[in-house]
């Protein structure tokens, strides 16, 4: 069993989608096809949601109606039989009267959910119709029938597999099996996801579902790059990482990978491929239990980051004063990334504000407490850079003048985070590849 992810950009036109059936039929072995929406449509979603959320109806009527006409011409060019091609119709009509049916006054979380559901529902509907069209046996298997997450938002894997093999049983001896990534049901069975680029998550939930042999992520590079292409040019992909590798990267950053993508598949040790579906010769990355030698494999930067420094003169000595810190962290779900410690202080940073005042507030009972927003963290990855002697001495230097907020090595082994201001990520990300992947 193969799963095969594709991302918005491999399904985002009709000659995408077609290129997916050349790539996910004749592999001689079952295949679970996860799709993602086409390319801009969750952004449009979350725009024509944000939109009903702040009473502007007509705003969002205008985007529902722009966002319908795109998918009318994506049917007319992808369907060539007129019975097909009026069964596409009616299918996009059904989910934008649904959309529509939202014009309502009181718009809730839950109904967001609901809106944001449509691409992929959308996506996978017509790639089961143009498979039917070209005369390929497919079976659509209904994300919402088996992913779900659990009351700490956590996929609830016994569940997953249950109700997936329970579906799939439905049709023994068929090979080629079509789903939806990002979507799912939460604890009380209400519409849900996995969060913004969760297909890949998705994917690698069903692989350990079906243990399959491999997961395969179909996007638009070819594989997981040195560092981020969006801010630096000549970078290269990488052919091999190690879980541990990939799924530091991940987390901190790359945005090529949903953060919790890694950790499933690692557990259940199954290879997860990264290929590009515009060069499928490309070899792609192959992300295993191996890792490829020593030294950095890439950077990746996290933005979005809060630094806090707790300050206090009575904490030398002072037993307890960490656990005391943690719980308030605790108290408020609000994860920690990065934690610096001196004598008297403590720096630590987080990314999710929901709780920063009443988190700061509670600080203030045990020192000063300092806050610096608009931070980036700036993470070099490699199997046991950590201990390398000069590696992180070479990271400082290329840095140059760059201001570093705080440094955090010897955490992980495979790990070293920098955190600067926001404003010199770019410079950062520049700095730190010309130093460690020129050659
Ligand atoms: P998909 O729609 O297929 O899920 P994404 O846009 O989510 O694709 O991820 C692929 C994009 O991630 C690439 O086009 C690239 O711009 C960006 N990216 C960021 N960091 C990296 C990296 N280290 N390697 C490769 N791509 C990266
Ligand atoms: N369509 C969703 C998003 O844009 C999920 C995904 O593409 O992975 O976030
Ligand atoms: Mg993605």
């Amino acid at each position: 069993m193969r799963i095969m992810k594709f991302g918005g950009t491999s399904v985002g036109t009709p000659d995408r989608i077609r290129s997916v059936t050349q790539l996910v039929t004749g592999t001689g072995e079952p295949v679970v096809v996860v799709l993602s929406a086409m390319s801009g449509t969750t952004n449009s979603l979350v725009e024509i949601a944000d939109l009903l959320a702040t009473g502007n109806p007509d705003a969002a009527q205008e985007k529902i109606h722009s966002l319908e006409l795109r998918y009318e011409t994506v049917v007319q060019s992808l369907f060539e039989t007129a019975q097909i091609r009026e069964k596409g119709r009616e299918m996009i009509l059904n989910h934008f009267n649904y959309l529509r049916s939202f014009m309502q006054d009181l718009f809730t979380a839950y109904e967001v959910k609901c809106l944001l559901a449509q691409g992929e529902l959308i996506s996978s509907a017509l790639f089961q119709f143009h498979l039917e069209e070209i005369g390929i046996q497919s079976v659509l298997l209904p994300a919402l029938n088996f992913m779900r997450i659990d009351r700490e938002q956590e996929p609830d894997q016994y569940y997953i597999r249950e109700n997936l093999l329970r579906e799939m049983e439905r049709y023994s001896g068929n090979l080629l099996f079509v789903t939806q990534g990002f979507i799912c049901r939460n604890a009380y069975g209400e519409v849900d996801n996995l969060r913004r680029g969760g297909s890949d998550y998705s994917a690698s939930l069903i692989g350990v579902a079906l243990n399959a042999s491999e997961v395969v992520i179909w996007t638009d590079i070819d594989g997981f790059h040195d560092n981020d292409p969006r801010y630096v040019e000549n970078t290269h992909a990488i052919a091999a990482l190690s879980f541990d590798e990939a799924a530091e990267l991940a987390y901190f950053g790359a945005k090529i990978l949903h953060p919790s993508t890694i950790l499933p598949a690692k557990i259940a040790g199954i290879p997860v491929i990264i290929k590009n579906t515009m060069d499928p010769g490309a070899g792609g990355t192959t992300i295993s239990e191996r890792s490829s030698g020593k030294g950095v494999k890439a950077i990746a930067a996290k933005d979005g980051i809060t630094a806090l420094r707790i300050k206090s003169g009575r904490m030398l000595l002072a037993y307890g004063f960490m656990r005391k810190v943690f719980e308030i962290f605790e108290l408020y779900k609000t994860p920690i990334d990065m934690i610096t410690t001196s004598e008297i202080s403590v720096s630590l940073t987080i990314d999710d504000l929901t709780n920063l005042a009443q988190i700061v507030d509670d600080l203030h009972h045990y020192g000063t407490v300092e806050v610096d927003h608009d931070q980036t963290i700036i993470c070099a990855v490699g199997e046991g850079i950590a201990s390398e002697t000069t590696t992180a001495a070479g990271l400082i230097k290329a840095l140059g003048e760059i201001p570093v907020r705080m440094i955090s090595s010897g955490g992980s082994e495979n790990n070293i985070s920098i955190l600067v201001p926001s404003t010199f990520k770019s410079q950062a990300l520049n700095a730190l590849s010309s130093h460690l992947f020129t050659h």
